[in-house]
C-alpha cells in the first residue's frame, strides 16, 4: 500500500484543483496536490515538501478532511486528504498542466482521478450551493463597481453605458436606443448574413429615420471602410448602429470616435472580445495596426440569436478567449521589466472571464441561451478590461500579434483572412508551447538584443517603413538591460507558470470544436515559423516573444 498525502487549500469559496500533466500517468485528470510519503517523513513533512515542489508554496497543515483507499491498475493508495493554508507564495504551476480555484458546484466537465471520486461527493455534499445562475447584469455590475479612480493610479472610465443580454432583445433595439438618447436619423451598419442573423431589428427601428450601409460579407476592416461611415455621418447629427460582430464593429468604433457619435452595437455571434473594446484593428497600406477608437455606448446581445449562431463563430471566440493567458503573462513580464502600467483588478477581471470561459469548454458549441449568454459576458469583460486600460494589453500578447502578421502577409496575396479568433487561437498554443519550453530553463544568459535587422526588413519588404518607423528612435528592449533580464528570469518562469500550460489549453480547445493545428488553419508551417520570429517588430510593445534575441538559449529552441 502506497502512502499518499494530498492537500485540500481554500480561498473563500473555492478550493484549489490541479491538473496532471499530459505525459504522466492519468494525463490531464485533475486531483488534490499531493504525493507519497518518502521514509523517514511525517504526514505533515510530506504535505510540505510536495506542496513545495509542486506549487513553489508553504503550506501549514490543520486537521485530516478524509482518508481513502483506491486501487489503481499499477498500485493501491492509502491517501490522507488534509485541510491545510497556504503560508507564504502563490501556487506556480511547476509540475501541473493548469491549476484552477472552483467551489464545489462548478466541478461539472472536469475529470478527477478516480481516487478522488468519494472526497468530491463528499464535498458536493457539504457545500450544496448550487452553481450560481446567469446574472444578465454581470457585465454592468462589473463596470459599476470598477468605474473611477482605483489603487492602481488610474482613474477607469469607459463610454459603455448600457449593456443588455437578454432574450428577444431584437425587438426592443429601438426603444433601446431611445431611452439612451442616439439621434432621430440612424446609420445601420450590417452585412447580409448579419442582418438575416438579427431578423426584427430593422422593424423595431420604428422611431428612427434609418439610412443603411450594407456589405455583402465584410471580412477586413480597411481604412477605407472607416472613410466610407465617416462620409455618411460627417456633419450629421446622426448616431450608428452596428449589426453584427468583428470587423463590422471595428470600423464603426473607430469612424464613431473620429466623428464623436453615439454608437450601439448588436451582437449577432460571440466570436470575438472586441465588443467593448477600446481600440480597433484597422489594415491600412495593407498593415494592420491597433488603432485608438471609442467603446461603443450600447451593446446588446440577444441570446437566441448568439445561441443560434454558427458553431464555428462560437468556437473562434473561445479561441480568441483562451489567448488572455498569453496576454497576461505578456503583460505582467513588461510590468516587471519596464514598470508598464499593470492594473491589478483589471488583469484579475480578465483572469477570472477566461477561467470561467475554460471551465465551459464543452458546453461552448450548444445552442443553449444561457450558455451563449455566459460566453458573450465573458467577451464583453475582458473588452471591458481593455477599455479600462484604454489599450489591449490585457486582451493581446504575442499571439495576437502573430496571427495580425499571419493577416498582414497573406492579403497581398489576396488570401482572405480566417477568422480572426481560429488564428489567434492556434497562435495561443504556439506561444504557450515556446513559453513553457523557456520556463524550463532555470537561469538564462542574456544578451543585448541581438535581433538581425536585415533579416527584418527582408520579411516585411514594401511593409518595411511602417515596421521601421515603430522600432525608432530606439528598439523598444533598449532599456532593458541583460543583467536585468537575467536577475528577474525566477520572476519570470513563475509568471508563464501562473497560467495554464499549452496541453491543458488544448485540451479546451478541443472541447470547444476550435481548430489546434498551423494545418487545421491552412497555414504553411514555415510561414507560422516566420511570423513567430518577425511579427514582435510590428508592435512597440515588449512581449516574451520580442525578448528572445536577448536570451542566448532560446536559439536551441
Ligand atoms: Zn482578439
Ligand atoms: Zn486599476
Amino acid at each position: 500500500m502506497t502512502e499518499v498525502m494530498a492537500a485540500l487549500i481554500w480561498r473563500g469559496k473555492r478550493f484549489l484543483a490541479c491538473r496532471r500533466p499530459a505525459n504522466k500517468a492519468r494525463a490531464l485528470l485533475w486531483e488534490f496536490v499531493g504525493g507519497k510519503v518518502e521514509p523517514g517523513e511525517t504526514r505533515a513533512q510530506a504535505l510540505i515538501r510536495e506542496c513545495r515542489e509542486e506549487l513553489g508554496i508553504t503550506v501549514a497543515p490543520k486537521d485530516v478532511f478524509m482518508e481513502v483507499t483506491h486501487t489503481y491498475p499499477d498500485m493501491q493508495v492509502h491517501m490522507t486528504l488534509m485541510n491545510a493554508e497556504i503560508a507564504q507564495g502563490e501556487p506556480q504551476r511547476l509540475e501541473h498542466s493548469e491549476l484552477r480555484w472552483v467551489t464545489p458546484g462548478e466541478l461539472d466537465g472536469m475529470e478527477f482521478c478516480p481516487a478522488d471520486e468519494a472526497i468530491l461527493q463528499r464535498l458536493q455534499a457539504e457545500h450544496p450551493e448550487p452553481k450560481e445562475a446567469f446574472d444578465p447584469d454581470c457585465v454592468g455590475k462589473v463596470i459599476r463597481e470598477m468605474q473611477g479612480p482605483c489603487a492602481c493610479g488610474r482613474v477607469h472610465a469607459t463610454t459603455v453605458r448600457d449593456i443588455r443580454i437578454g432574450k428577444g432583445l431584437v425587438h426592443r433595439v429601438g426603444e433601446i436606443l431611445q431611452e439612451n438618447g442616439f439621434a432621430p436619423r440612424l446609420l445601420l451598419v450590417a452585412d447580409r448574413n448579419t442582418l438575416a442573423a438579427a431578423a426584427g431589428v430593422q422593424e423595431s427601428l420604428g422611431g428612427f429615420q434609418v439610412e443603411t450601409m450594407l456589405y455583402p460579407d465584410l471580412r477586413v476592416a480597411t481604412m477605407e471602410e472607416v472613410e466610407a461611415v465617416e462620409r455618411r455621418i460627417a456633419g450629421q447629427d446622426m448616431s450608428v448602429l452596428s449589426v453584427g460582430t468583428g470587423s463590422l464593429n471595428d470600423i464603426c468604433r473607430l469612424a464613431c470616435a473620429r466623428q464623436d457619435k453615439l454608437l450601439a452595437l448588436f451582437a449577432t455571434a460571440p466570436s470575438m472580445d472586441g465588443f467593448a473594446s477600446y481600440s480597433a484593428p484597422i489594415v491600412q497600406n495593407g498593415f494592420k495596426a491597433s488603432w485608438p477608437a471609442k467603446s461603443p455606448e450600447v451593446i446588446l446581445g440577444d441570446t437566441e440569436i448568439l445561441a443560434r449562431a454558427p458553431a464555428a463563430l462560437k468556437s473562434a471566440g473561445f479561441g480568441d478567449m483562451i489567448a488572455k493567458y498569453v496576454a497576461l503573462v505578456d503583460w505582467q513580464i513588461s510590468a516587471l521589466l519596464t514598470g508598464e502600467e499593470l492594473c491589478p483588478r483589471v488583469a484579475e477581471l480578465t483572469r477570472r472571464a477566461v477561467d470561467d470561459l475554460t471551465a465551459m469548454a464543452d458546453r461552448v458549441t450548444r445552442n443553449d441561451e444561457e450558455t451563449a449568454g455566459q460566453i458573450f459576458a465573458s467577451l464583453l469583460l475582458t473588452g471591458v478590461g481593455m477599455s479600462f486600460m484604454q489599450n489591449s494589453r490585457p486582451a493581446s500578447g504575442s499571439e495576437h500579434v502573430v496571427a495580425h502578421c499571419l493577416e498582414c502577409k497573406q492579403l497581398p496575396e489576396g488570401i482572405v483572412p480566417n477568422l480572426h479568433g481560429e488564428d489567434v487561437g492556434v497562435c495561443t498554443l504556439e506561444m504557450l508551447t515556446l513559453y513553457e519550453r523557456l520556463a524550463a530553463l532555470e537561469t538564462i544568459h542574456a544578451r543585448p538584443d541581438a535581433t538581425d535587422w536585415q533579416a527584418v526588413e527582408a520579411f516585411y519588404g514594401p511593409l518595411w517603413p511602417e515596421v521601421d518607423r515603430l522600432n525608432r528612435p530606439a528598439p523598444v528592449t533598449d532599456g532593458i538591460a541583460p543583467e536585468q533580464l537575467q536577475a528577474l528570469w525566477p520572476q519570470i518562469r513563475a509568471i508563464i507558470r501562473s497560467v495554464p500550460g499549452a496541453d491543458a489549453c488544448r485540451l479546451a480547445m478541443e472541447r470547444a470544436g476550435c481548430k489546434c493545428t498551423c494545418a487545421q488553419i491552412g497555414k504553411p508551417r514555415e510561414l507560422l515559423d516566420d511570423c513567430i520570429r518577425f511579427s514582435p517588430y510590428m508592435r512597440r510593445r515588449i512581449t516574451l516573444l520580442r525578448l528572445l534575441p536577448m536570451i542566448e538559449e532560446a536559439e536551441t529552441r
